[in-house]
């Protein structure tokens, strides 16, 4: 799981590709995994073989579409929890910007690997249909 700053609007064609690329590398490899994005964050986890993970993780770390990768989390599993998803995804914006506002704003410099297992829990939510949970009363974002 890494964290990074996004260079491409959540609207844009460049988020189409890179969800398009996704599902066909990541199928093709038996990769599956989750990505939150919005205007500002992204946060991905991979899961499968360590090879084929690497092979992508290191694709994406030379990608133009973001900087500052962070990697926070790197461990060995038993059994798969996105494993329904090629490359499954969540667009932060309809929240407007719901990492921000959940964790605080500008993740991607602040995360540590401490904050790994609740990030982990947030993407698992996300990825069963859980974002309410996040949610806060509109009165509460103003
Ligand atoms: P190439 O296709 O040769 O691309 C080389 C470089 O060109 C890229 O690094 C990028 O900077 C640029 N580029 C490529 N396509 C475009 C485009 N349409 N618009 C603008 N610039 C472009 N790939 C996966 O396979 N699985 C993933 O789960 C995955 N997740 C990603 C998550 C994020 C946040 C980002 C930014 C990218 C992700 N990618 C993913 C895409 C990945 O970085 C590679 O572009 C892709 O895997 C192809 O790898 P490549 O080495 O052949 O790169």
């Amino acid at each position: 799981m890494y964290t990074s700053h996004s260079l491409v609007d959540a609207g844009s064609p460049e988020i189409l590709a890179i969800a398009e690329t996704s599902l066909h590398r990541n199928g093709k490899c038996g990769v599956t995994g989750y990505l939150y994005f919005d205007n500002e964050v992204f946060l991905q986890v991979l899961e499968g073989l360590l090879p084929d993970i690497e092979m992508i993780y290191a694709s994406i770390l030379r990608d133009s579409r973001h900087e500052g990768v962070r990697t926070l989390l790197r461990q060995p599993i038993e059994t798969r929890a996105f494993g329904e998803w090629a490359m499954g995804y969540y667009d932060g914006t309809i929240d407007g910007g719901l990492i921000g506002q959940v964790f605080g704003p500008d993740l991607p410099t602040r995360a540590t690997e401490k904050m790994a297992p609740q990030l982990l829990r947030f993407l698992r939510d996300l990825s069963l249909g859980r974002a309410d949970v996040y949610r806060l009363p509109p009165e509460a974002v103003g």
